[in-house]
């Protein structure tokens, strides 16, 4: 397939497939040939109400026609509801709204450095966890234990002791008088979709709070409804003192924010901003995102469709002798005890399936929240074919 025009003016900062994609509907994506795609990647997991939800583009037309941008040093109407959704949907009483996770969790960064610096004698430091994923800024690159950037872009940011994830008592040796936080994904996505436990979210909130030290959720991929809660550290029954969302939280537009807790909201004037921050064109559409996901019974049913794609897999992998199926609600992946992950992907985009492999023996499912159970057969079934052929395995 060729695109019908040259894409030599991009930045060449991702190995992309030749497909231009034109439109999408739901769970499907159209490209300029008029190919149908099953995208269980949607937007990387962006596009939480599927492509060109109705109720989205509504929100986005009206808004556009009101009010685009008034500039962050005035109040508006969205971001104001939006936050207050957050606040009454959450154990957060604050929100700063900003445009992209990396973003959110330098605020997160920042805003423990400052509560640090003012609550405990000048701590800075930030405990993360090897193998995490929190961005590409530099902090955040520095805040991540992603082996593959160890090397990448020196000199770090300092300040971000790591510990293996799940370790609680590792956790506890790097925890001193410079700790400010713990950090953590409930689910490390990029690593290859491992859920934190119950007991080590359970165990991280009671350690820190030992410590007095703060607990910072990185829901950016976790958050809204993904993992069949609103906030996935519900599961865990805990209430953290600082939430970074993303992803989903724009149902497929620029969106992010930070979430805290009154007693952590340390910000003076002028410690954090930007140009469009919580303008209230993005923020209408978190709105509408946000009033879908609470519509009664919706998150219920993302669990059970997550319940449902995670025993057809679980039933793929008997047949096809892999490995085990992770995740929490619709944040799954396949284990797939070889390296087959990119060639499987390349494939099942050629027969109109869209994946992603995070690592090359895993494949990562991450489906719009209301994709139909009958996408869900369409897309195991499309995957079983692939695994029946030779070399895909
Ligand atoms: C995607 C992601 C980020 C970074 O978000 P961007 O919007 O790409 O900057 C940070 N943390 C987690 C857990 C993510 O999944």
């Amino acid at each position: 397939m060729q695109a019908q025009f040259t894409t030599d003016a991009l930045m060449a900062v991702a190995k992309r497939p030749p497909q231009v994609f034109v439109s999408g509907s739901g769970s499907w994506l159209f490209d300029e040939a008029g190919m149908r795609y099953l995208d269980f990647i949607q937007g990387w997991a962006t596009n939480c109400l599927g492509h060109a939800p109705p109720e989205l583009a509504r929100a986005l037309g009206e808004q556009a026609g009101r009010l685009i941008n008034c500039s962050p040093a005035f109040f508006n109407e969205p971001a104001a509801h939006l936050a207050s959704l957050i606040t009454a949907n959450s154990c957060f009483d604050r929100v700063f709204f900003c445009n992209s996770g990396a973003e959110a969790n330098e605020g997160a960064i920042k805003l423990a450095r400052k509560w640090g610096g003012r609550h405990r004698a000048g701590a800075y430091e930030i405990v993360t966890f090897d193998n995490s994923f929190h961005g590409r800024t530099l902090a955040t690159m520095s805040a991540s234990g992603k082996p593959q950037w160890s090397r990448l872009f020196e000199p770090k940011v300092p300040g971000f002791p790591k510990a293996p994830f799940g370790d609680l008592q590792a956790v506890a040796g790097l925890i001193d008088g410079r700790t400010a936080a713990v950090m953590l994904e409930p689910v490390q996505g990029e690593a290859g979709v491992i859920p934190a436990t119950i007991e080590f979210m359970q165990g991280l909130r009671r350690l820190t709070e030992e410590k007095g030290v703060l607990l910072i959720v990185d829901e950016i991929q976790t958050g809204m409804g993904r993992c069949g809660r609103l906030f996935d550290h519900e599961h865990a029954g805990i209430e953290p003192d600082i939430m970074t969302l993303g992803k989903g939280l724009g149902g497929g537009v620029p969106l992010a924010a930070l979430a805290a807790r009154e007693g952590v909201c340390c910000f003076e004037p002028g410690d954090q901003g930007g140009t469009f921050n919580g303008n209230p064109l993005m923020t209408a559409a978190g709105l509408a995102v946000m009033r879908a996901l609470l519509e009664p019974g919706f998150l219920d049913e993302v669990a059970r469709k997550g319940a449902y794609l995670r025993q057809r897999l679980e039933q793929l992998a008997a047949k096809h002798g892999l490995g085990e199926v992770r995740g929490r609600g619709m944040l799954l992946a396949l284990d797939l005890a070889t390296e087959s992950g990119p060639l499987l992907v390349e494939r099942a985009r050629e027969r109109g399936l869209l994946l992603n492999a995070p690592q090359p023996r895993l494949l990562r499912f991450m489906p719009a929240l209301n994709v139909g159970y009958g996408e869900l057969d369409a897309a195991v079934a499309l995957l079983d074919g692939l695994l029946d052929e030779s070399g895909t395995r």
